[in-house]
């Protein structure tokens, strides 16, 4: 029987919105669900009943839904990203009363929502922006949850989040990012972060499988023994699991019957974008989308493959059986790999601070590292580790200066540069790891030669530049004393 009313409602009930609710409602807190297309609706009333009687309300049309839900209302919305958020928000305000609050779980740009922040504010309406991670099954048994916007309409909520979020021994992965937009950031920069690791993990196994000749199932058995270890991971885990699989339509296992192109949403463009914006180097992010457009160019790819044959590339470029020691390439590439992560989530980092400053949002990076560490698809072990080296510093000005990470990285360099000198020479494309490398090049080595690119500047637009031996601007009449 329907209670009262309930304690939060959610709508739309597609793949996340449904088992989201039915966390919910499993947690033990009633709530009302509606959907645009009231079949899913249904759906989701059906899977209440089957999944254990859960308290969970089906309502069919926007009035009812928001007059089902107890007041000061919450309503969290996942509808597609964009113009539904919209539509759906403009379908329920016309109901929500003063001090109610809208939480979209969607991923959404971070501007739309202060944008909407704005326009419900006239109303008297509170709003959240709230990253969600995980996925169906994170949304379903404990997802990350990134909530930013109005704290009032955090606290309204919060013994909810933290019942519904992931629980890891400090804590359930849930907390309060931050003002305006800056939940939907954080949750951007996540994903940057996962298109990065999701890369430098397919350069593993490219490596392994093309230099090393490591069978599936010989890569299955490495990355569950890499889950063991430092590299322990909810990627790192499917992945050994993704090489098991058999393909049902033929012989030899599914991952080899995939077509080499990936699709993608958008938000690692936002956060590669985002990082030019605010002049932060984001290389191995930065890589890895490049990398997914390349992939896209699957015909223009063959026809390059095929002309430069012609023009005489050897076969052997590609399959260099360079007389490697199959257990040390194994060891070398582990180690790589972890390496190249550091970099790649001291970017994320790194950019996360960047607009915090800008937008005075406060991020407590540490803390970030934290509610990461269950839930969602870049769940590791070594978040544990990050979120330690911003508790000891939080004005640490890259991951990989903290003692520790910079022990570990300093360990780690030789077999790294291994790697990526063997898949260099053998013409096996490496861009997360390279970028990596060049990132921690770079960033450590203390005289770069900017110089000259300085010098060229002043030659040919007279742009000044500064010495190091003496303070002020200099401009020389270059082709006069050359
Ligand atoms: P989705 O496929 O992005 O969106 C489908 C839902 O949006 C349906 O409920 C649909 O209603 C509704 N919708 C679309 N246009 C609408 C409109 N104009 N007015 C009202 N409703 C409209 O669903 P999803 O995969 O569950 O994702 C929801 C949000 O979570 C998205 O922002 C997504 O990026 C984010 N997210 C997804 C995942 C994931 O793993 N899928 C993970 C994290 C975050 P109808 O049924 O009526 O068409």
């Amino acid at each position: 029987a329907s209670p009262a009313l309930s304690r939060i409602g959610l709508a739309g009930l597609a793949v996340m919105g449904q088992n989201l609710a039915l966390n919910i409602a499993e947690k033990g807190f009633p709530i009302s669900v509606y959907n645009r297309t009231t079949s899913k609706v249904d759906e989701t009333v059906d899977r209440a009943h089957n999944e254990g009687n859960l308290p969970l309300f089906g309502q069919y049309n926007p009035r009812d839904f928001v007059l089902s839900i107890q007041r000061p209302r919450s309503v969290i919305i996942l509808v597609k990203a964009g113009a539904p958020v919209d539509q759906t928000i403009a379908a329920l305000a016309d109901h929500l009363e003063p001090g109610d609050a809208i939480i979209d779980g969607g991923n959404e740009w971070y501007e739309n929502t202060e944008r909407r922040i704005r326009e419900v504010s006239d109303r008297g309406i509170l709003y959240l922006g709230m990253g969600v991670s995980g996925g169906e099954e994170g949304a379903r048994n404990g997802p990350s949850l990134m909530p930013g916007g109005s704290h009032q309409a955090y606290l309204n909520v919060q013994d909810i989040l933290h019942k519904v979020a992931a629980q890891v021994e400090d804590g359930a992965c849930v907390t309060y990012i931050g003002e305006g937009g800056s939940g939907n950031f954080v949750k951007m920069v996540h994903n940057g972060i996962e298109y990065g690791d999701m890369q430098l993990i397919s350069e593993a196994y490219d490596v392994l499988k093309n230099i090393g000749g490591l069978s599936n199932s010989e890569l299955s058995e490495i990355f569950a023994e890499w889950n063991r270890g430092e590299l322990e991971s909810f990627l790192i885990e499917i992945t050994a699991d993704i090489f098991r699989v058999k393909d049902e339509h033929g012989d030899g296992e599914l991952v080899d019957k995939i077509l080499d192109k990936t699709g993608m949403k958008g938000t690692g463009k936002w956060t590669v974008q985002q990082a030019a914006e605010l002049s932060v180097a984001a290389p191995t992010i930065a890589a890895s989308l490049d990398c997914r457009y390349l992939s896209g160019l699957k015909e223009e790819r063959e026809s390059a493959d095929k002309a430069l044959r012609e023009a005489g590339l050897k076969e052997e470029v590609g399959s260099a059986k360079i007389g490697v020691d199959k257990r040390r390439l194994i060891d070398d590439v582990r180690q790589a790999l972890y390496a190249s992560k550091i970099c790649s989530y001291a970017q994320g980092m790194n950019l996360l601070r960047a607009k915090s400053i800008e937008k005075g949002w406060n991020l407590d990076l540490g803390e970030l590292a934290r509610i990461w560490k269950g839930g969602c698809i870049i769940r590791a072990v070594f978040l544990d580790r990050i979120k330690k080296a911003y508790r000891r510093n939080p004005n640490l000005a890259s991951l990989f200066v903290d003692p520790e990470f910079a022990k570990e990285m300093v360990q780690r360099q030789a077999a790294w540069r291994r790697v990526v000198g063997l898949a260099i020479s053998a013409g096996i494309s490496t861009p997360g790891m390279c970028a990596s490398l060049s990132y921690f090049d770079t960033y450590r080595r203390s005289r770069l030669p900017a110089n000259l690119v300085q010098a060229q500047r002043d030659l040919f637009g007279a742009h000044t530049y500064e010495r190091i031996d003496r303070p002020g601007l200099f401009h020389t009449e270059w082709t006069k004393l050359a």
